[in-house]
């Protein structure tokens, strides 16, 4: 079976979901890891917010996006999976229809669609239509967390009108948002649960430091990621996929 797992930065499917990633290489099955925002910035005029990570994630004065595509490389490398880069810009290098970054502080990370957002949005519909194989099994993230980037992935993959697609809870997002939130979102769905064996938790931690310059974005270190992510592990996180039972989209 192949299975495409459909992630919006270069670590987002595999900190969600790299256990189940590697569970299913190892049995044989095809797995891809495509990155929707992997494309280079447009030029090195960064807002003051870009050059603020840029600096955090000790990739100043570098190409950042060719450093975190060799990390992804990396990463997928350690659980069997196929990386593919669409050459989209991650929004903190995307302008407004104003021509006004888009975001400009943290909080501007968390927004629905908007605007020029929507013709994004189409684009990465049509060239995902144009990629993805018709046997496929498609998981798109759930967006839990309302990252701006990751509805505008969940949207394009629900307009691809694929058939066979199902989702994945964004990790770490999801253990900081309350149930209440989530809960409405999972209605429907049937889950799909997957053993994840001792050594693909610990191919699934390993991948997950390959992503060097992110840790810093939601955790003081390496060892710190890899405490939660056992902790998410065993209280059963990272082991379901959602799919529908009936056609919702
Ligand atoms: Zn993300």
């Amino acid at each position: 079976m192949l299975y495409i797992f459909i992630s919006p930065h270069l670590d987002d499917a595999i900190l969600s979901c790299g256990g189940i990633m590697h569970a299913l290489s190892s049995k044989d099955h095809e797995v891809h890891n495509w990155t929707i925002f992997a494309g280079d910035p447009s030029d090195s005029n960064y807002s003051d917010f870009a050059k603020g990570l840029h600096t955090r994630w000790n990739l100043a004065d570098q190409n950042p996006m060719l450093a975190r595509r060799l990390e992804d490389q990396s990463a997928n490398q350690l659980l069997g999976a196929h990386f593919y880069h669409f050459n989209y810009q991650d929004c903190i290098y995307r302008k407004d229809s104003f021509e006004n970054f888009l975001v400009q502080k943290e909080e501007d990370l968390f927004q629905s669609i908007s605007g020029s957002q929507f013709d994004l949005v189409d684009n990465i519909r049509l060239a995902l239509v144009k990629k993805i194989p018709q046997e496929a099994i498609v998981i798109s993230p759930l967006a839990i967390g309302n990252h701006i980037d990751h509805h505008i992935v969940k949207s394009a993959v629900l307009k691809t009108g694929h058939a066979n697609l199902w989702f994945y809870a964004d990790y770490p997002y999801v253990v900081r948002q309350s149930a209440a939130i989530q809960e409405p979102m999972l209605q429907g769905f049937l889950q799909e649960k997957f053993l994840i064996s001792e050594a693909s938790l610990e191919r699934w931690r390993n991948a997950a430091a390959c992503y060097t310059s992110q840790i810093s974005t939601f955790w003081k270190g390496a060892e710190e990621m890899f405490s939660r992510i056992n902790e998410y592990a065993l209280s059963g996180g990272g082991k379901i996929l959602w799919k529908s039972s009936v056609n919702r989209y």
